[in-house]
């Protein structure tokens, strides 16, 4: 078992990774500083591990909260939901939530705890790649809005996570693809080295090597740690971990979310950005062709639908969040290993990287 820090002051925290992570008792005792747990999960994650975690916590208080699963039901209004179990129970402060599960789980429950008699301690159970190696780490939390994604949220950070390698065993193989994608752009904007190290062991981690497994993400957690550290409200190095998420937004947008997961369209999103890059000069062709094995060897799409021209990229790429004074900015790579915001991208430039996968 990994265990690295959080370096946020008074609110550090820890993040343990490993096979078998669940069934560290003393790591949880350390972790929960009140008498009452609530677990909160759903009904796919809650059959496979709530009896393994509630196992860990018999010298406490214990509760749970079963959700509905899927990305629709992260709102308001299960956010209620949440807030009149919790009520109903008579939990005061003196109550840790534990959000058990993958992103969309860890999100709401972060939010709530932010939330609830305004603040409690809470913990993060993710048990998605994409949730281990990004959502369970920085502190975002929220819910969606009719209106937009993620709208309604907060800062908020956990008091631990716990990462059990051992949870992705179940994990259906597209969400684990999806996940790989994140775990490829920290090697991208980051470190040349752990490209490299994934152009050798994709197999591995697509195979579910524990030892593999351990690496990568922990690798990915220090990374972000690292960043989130600097960077903890996204004012500049934060916004790096979008590479490929403007374009994939956009994609996802545009089919429909969880026609493509956020994965597929961010994998999609990181060889567009691969190729602005090249057209400005700023990345090789054999980088990008680099970059492109790496997407393939983890299952994942090279090509944004054929079916989105350039018109439609653009009316969603108009209400991207990096929008500054009506200037569009990408995250665009500049080698293997570093990346950089710019917003000196051409509309010619766009077209020509639209254009090649819309035919
Ligand atoms: P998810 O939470 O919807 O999980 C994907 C699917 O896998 C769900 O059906 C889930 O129930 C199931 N599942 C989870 N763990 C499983 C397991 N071990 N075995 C079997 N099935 C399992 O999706 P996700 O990709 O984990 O997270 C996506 C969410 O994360 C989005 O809402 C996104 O906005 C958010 N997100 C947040 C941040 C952040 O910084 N807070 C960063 C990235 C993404
Ligand atoms: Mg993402």
């Amino acid at each position: 078992m990994e265990r690295l820090t959080v370096e946020l002051g008074e609110r550090s925290y820890p993040i343990y990774i490993g096979d078998g992570v669940l069934t560290q008792v003393e790591q949880f005792k350390s972790a929960i500083t009140t008498n009452k747990v609530v677990v909160i999960s759903n009904d796919t994650v809650a059959p496979l591990y709530l009896q393994r975690v509630q196992a860990l916590l018999h010298d406490y208080e214990f509760d749970s909260i079963i959700l509905s699963d899927g990305e629709q039901f992260k709102t308001l209004d299960t956010l209620n939901e949440i807030f009149t179990a919790l009520l109903r129970e008579n939990c005061g402060r003196d109550t840790t939530l534990i959000a058990l599960g993958g992103g969309v789980i860890g999100d709401m429950v972060g939010f709530a705890a932010a939330c609830y008699q305004r603040g409690i301690p809470f913990i993060q159970i993710p048990t998605t790649v994409l949730s281990q190696v990004d959502s369970s780490v920085g502190g975002k939390t929220a819910v969606n809005h009719p209106l937009g994604k993620n709208m309604i949220g907060a800062f908020y950070q956990p008091n631990a996570v716990f990462i059990d390698t051992d949870c992705l065993a179940t994990l259906p193989r597209r969400e684990l693809a999806a996940g790989m994608a994140e775990v490829i752009k920290y090697g991208i904007i980051y470190d040349a080295d752990f490209f490299t190290w994934l152009e050798d062991n994709m197999t591995a981690l697509m195979t579910l090597d524990t030892a593999a497994l351990e690496y990568a993400i922990y690798r990915c957690c220090e990374i972000k740690a690292e960043i989130v550290a600097i960077d903890e409200k996204e004012q500049g190095l934060r916004a790096l971990l979008n590479l490929g998420h403007t374009y994939g937004h956009a994609i996802e947008a545009e089919m429909g979310y969880g026609v493509w997961l956020h994965g597929e369209a961010v994998a999609a999103g990181m060889i567009m950005a691969a190729q602005t890059s090249a057209a400005m000069g700023l990345l090789t062709a054999a980088q990008v062709a680099r970059i492109a094995r790496l997407i393939t060897a983890a299952e994942l799409p090279l090509l944004a639908p054929a079916e989105m021209d350039f018109d439609a990229f653009m009316q969603h790429m108009k209400r991207d969040k990096k929008v500054l004074n009506g200037q569009l900015r990408f995250i665009l790579p500049t080698s293997i290993g570093s990346a950089e915001v710019l917003s000196t991208v051409t509309e010619n430039t766009l077209r020509d990287v639209v254009n090649f996968h819309n035919q």
